[in-house]
């Protein structure tokens, strides 16, 4: 089977041929229906020698759905035929944390050697996959591939990192989105779906800030100079509640502090190396509150499914056939992908 797989780090993806897995014990093997392409994909590509504890070669693609066709002996809560996104966060598979579904969290986590689904695993940019247990799948019903991809991790991750600053987002308050790509349009959705806050949008580009206005966005402005000082007074001076950063550049860390409300929270989610110093006294908002949020537990990622079904998330998608993946990285490297890029094996 074709398969777009990472030999080299610092090198391109290339489409090449491997042998189709055959389930062996609990594993199940997923006829790929569709793959989304994240950011992340690039970040991996991109790292240097030792950075990541990923042996090469592997297949990548860790936004996945598809439908079940065989199982191993021993599998249990899944049946052949069964149509499903993968939860990629695969931990060890015995700790407290992966028994609850919160692999993400997974106490052996510095152990292993990977992080999961195409993260140092063979992941869905392929004809099939091998997922390790049925306990890492979530049943889509008739929801489009295309869209339940992206939804496992896009989706899933802003889903989780929003779980986390719930709280601070009560009626009255409002919400900051920086970076308005494939896992910020949804950010804008699933803040506009389960909490009455004000959203706002920050991006450099202006499609993106379309995007975000379309999505539900209140207001989008572009990424300046004088960004702060336009969100302050877009606050009446106050500041904002919660910032979720899908950036993490030292501007956008920046930006972040500077505009959040004292005792507000800021997740940051997006891997741009920014830094932030933390000392006291200093200048950072008094009681402000910062978590490093990482994709998202198995129940949220039913949660997320729950809500796309229900009809109140939409994911932007460009498709591709598998063959035009290295269209696919090309685009995304130049920030022109519109919401997500998805590989249609199919
Ligand atoms: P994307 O390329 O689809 O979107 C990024 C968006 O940010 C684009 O719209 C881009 O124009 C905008 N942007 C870039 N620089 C900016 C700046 N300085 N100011 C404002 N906007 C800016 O990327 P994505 O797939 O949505 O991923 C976003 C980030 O989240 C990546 O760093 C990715 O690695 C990370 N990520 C983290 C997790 C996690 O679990 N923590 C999971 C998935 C992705
Ligand atoms: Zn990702
Ligand atoms: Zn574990």
């Amino acid at each position: 089977m074709k398969a777009v797989r990472l030999t080299g780090w610092g090198r391109e993806p290339t489409l090449a041929d491997v042998g189709c897995p055959l389930p062996r014990g609990t594993e199940v093997l997923v006829r790929v229906e569709a793959a989304g392409l994240c950011h992340s994909d690039v970040h991996v590509i991109d790292a240097a020698r030792g950075a990541l504890p990923y042996r090469l070669p592997f297949t990548l693609g860790h936004e996945v759905a598809g439908r079940v066709t065989a199982l191993g002996p021993d599998v249990e809560g899944t049946v052949a035929g069964e149509r499903v996104v993968v939860h990629g966060p695969w931990g060890c598979g015995n700790c407290a944390r992966c028994a609850a579904g919160r692999d993400n969290y997974c106490d052996r986590r510095g152990d292993l050697d990977w992080h999961g689904l195409g993260l140092g695993r063979d992941g869905g940019m392929a004809e099939y996959v091998l997922v390790p247990s049925a306990r890492h799948l979530v049943p889509i019903g008739g929801l489009p591939a295309a869209q339940a991809a992206p939804l496992s991790d896009a989706g899933l991750t802003s889903y989780h990192a929003l779980a986390g600053v719930r709280h601070a987002l009560g009626e009255g308050t409002t919400a900051l989105v920086i970076g308005v790509g494939g896992l910020g349009h949804l950010a804008v959705q699933i803040l506009r779906a389960t909490t009455p806050s004000r959203v706002l949008a920050v991006d450099i580009r202006e499609e993106a800030l379309e995007l975000a206005l379309r999505y539900g966005a209140h207001d989008g402005m572009p990424m300046r100079a004088d960004t702060a000082r336009m969100l302050r007074v877009g606050t009446g001076g106050v500041g904002v509640d919660a910032v979720l950063d899908f950036v993490g550049s030292e501007a956008t860390l920046a930006l972040a502090v500077e505009v959040l409300r004292p005792g507000g929270e800021l997740a940051v989610v997006g891997s741009g190396g920014g830094r932030l110093t933390v000392r006291k006294p200093g200048f950072l908002p008094a009681g402000f509150r910062l978590s490093l949020p990482f994709w998202g537990t198995r129940p949220e990622l039913a949660e997320v499914i729950a809500l796309a079904r229900s009809g109140a998330l939409h994911v932007e998608t460009e498709q591709f056939p598998l063959s035009a993946a290295p269209e696919a990285f090309g685009r995304l490297r130049q920030g022109r992908v519109r919401g997500r890029a998805v590989l249609l094996p199919g």
